[in-house]
């Protein structure tokens, strides 16, 4: 296949993609597969000849969407969603035609500088103050590591990297028990030890906490531990936890650690004004996360992490040999010297695309739609005996129980999941409150209508008579 073939080529690549597109809701949402069907559908070894673009097309339409869970399914009620607006494929697209290492500001100046005002961009659309910078990672993950990387960093006055952990304090990071498992992840990677991420205890609300915070910070220093920083959530993968961001910087900041706020999944949510009081005092923050391939539309991967100083996590990450300078670096930025990975895609494009294609109204409304519907929903379950609502809604997100008068409702609202993900119209996950097994209901995926969330809420209620009737 030549350069030359691609307008043929991308051409029906692009009718495939609008077609599927236009037959999703038709399609079970999850993957009706079992394992090893696609490797039984793939020859063991690789081919030794060149094969036809036209067999490679017609095996992919074979093969491929019959196994795969179809993310942008407007009845896609599972997880968080990871949208995929139009605009931003075509952004992708675009970039993968001159797929360039956007690492280093010369080798890719226009990524680098459109970087720069697209993370602005989004500063002012979630209403952060003045000042913070910022670049755009992977994901959520990698920009909670290179803060918690940063958090050790800092309080081993910069000797960590250089001298290794052996023989050091035992450092300690606080985070409430809602954060995500990616926060455990980054301590471990970070060579802190799961032992030494300390959980703060919630409220009622599911929020951290910020008196036990306090104490659980004094009691380590007592011990001799050596606190490095707080991971603070901001919309909890489970239930949407919020912490109370203001109060809890507080007292890192009485106690000189450093801040991280992972908003991944809420932080979109964040450019309707009416929504940030959710995240009140994160301007106070050092490190925030929000990921615009979640819920705004920006295609996986894109994730901004802000930094009210970048100079620590530069501190911490920098490395600059020979063959990695440039004639201006004191005048520009490299990227590469902000984040873990070395080579970077060129991300900022898609965001470019995004925010110009539909405007911050276009992107509120979607948002807003979301979080009516979900609060609709969640009223039909609330107003069926049948069901129970766990926790209430946050946002676009809320968890629900299914009970039956003399039966174990655990495994009663397990049953109920199974089915309707067999199902197929619609596709939920499912999460531990508290030890009972509830489902989540989530929405946000682009093309979702109201009619999509009323046809979610009438299957859950069929699926469960239907349970009631074939089990007594
Ligand atoms: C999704 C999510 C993450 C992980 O995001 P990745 O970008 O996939 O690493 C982290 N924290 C929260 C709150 C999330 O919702």
């Amino acid at each position: 296949l030549k350069y030359s073939d691609l307008p043929k080529w991308s051409l029906r690549a692009a009718e495939w993609a609008a077609e599927y597109h236009e037959g999703l809701r038709d399609c079970s949402v999850r993957a009706q597969t079992y394992p090893g069907a696609t490797l039984d559908d793939l020859p063991h070894e690789p081919p030794e000849q060149p094969v036809g673009m036209d067999a490679i097309f017609e095996d992919f339409e074979d093969i491929v969407p019959f196994g795969m869970t179809h993310w942008q399914h407007p009845r896609f009620f599972a997880y968080f969603p990871a949208n995929a607006a139009p605009a931003s494929m075509i952004a992708e697209q675009l970039a993968n035609a001159m797929s360039a290492q956007c690492m280093l500001w010369q080798t890719s100046p226009v990524a680098t500088e459109m970087e720069q005002r697209m993370v602005d961009w989004m500063r002012q659309s979630l209403g952060l103050r003045d000042g913070f910078k910022g670049v755009i990672q992977d994901s959520a993950s990698s920009a909670t590591l290179c803060a918690v990387l940063t958090m050790r960093e800092r309080a081993l006055d910069w000797a960590g990297n250089t001298a290794g952990l052996a023989n050091g304090p035992r450092l300690r990071i606080y985070a409430s028990a809602e954060t995500h498992s990616s926060v455990d992840k980054a301590v471990r990677i970070a060579g802190l030890g799961q032992d030494n991420l300390v959980k703060v205890a919630t409220r009622a609300d599911r929020g951290m906490d910020p008196e036990t915070l306090a104490r659980a910070i004094a009691d380590d220093r007592k011990a001799g531990h050596v606190p490095a920083g707080v991971v603070l959530c901001t919309g909890g993968t489970s239930t949407g936890a919020f912490d109370p961001i203001a109060a809890c910087i507080a007292v890192a900041k009485q106690e000189g650690l450093y801040t991280h706020v992972d908003a991944a999944w809420a932080g979109s949510a964040m450019i309707c004004p009416e929504f940030r009081t959710h995240w009140d005092g994160v301007d106070e923050a050092d490190s925030i996360v929000m990921n615009p391939h979640k819920w705004l539309g920006a295609n996986f991967d894109c994730s901004i992490q802000f930094l009210a100083d970048p100079t620590d996590q530069v501190r911490t990450l920098a490395i600059r040999p020979t063959y990695l300078e440039s004639d201006n670096d004191d005048e520009i930025v490299n990227f590469s010297e902000w984040t873990i990975p070395l080579g970077r895609r060129f991300r900022a494009l898609k965001l470019w695309f995004l925010f110009r294609a539909y405007g911050l109204e276009g992107l509120r409304s979607r948002i807003r739609n979301h979080v009516a519907w979900a609060e609709l929903a969640a009223q039909k379950l609330a107003s069926d005996d049948r069901f129970e609502i766990i926790t209430d809604r946050r946002l676009a997100l809320f968890t629900f129980h299914y009970n039956r008068p003399g039966q174990d409702g655990d495994i009663q609202t397990e049953r109920l999941l199974r089915a309707i993900n067999d199902d197929g119209r619609i596709y939920l996950t499912q999460t531990k409150v508290d030890g009972r097994y509830a489902i989540r209901f989530t929405i946000g995926q682009f093309e979702c209508t109201k009619e999509d969330v009323e046809m979610g809420v009438a299957v859950i209620k069929e699926l469960a008579a239907m349970l009631a009737d074939v089990s007594g």
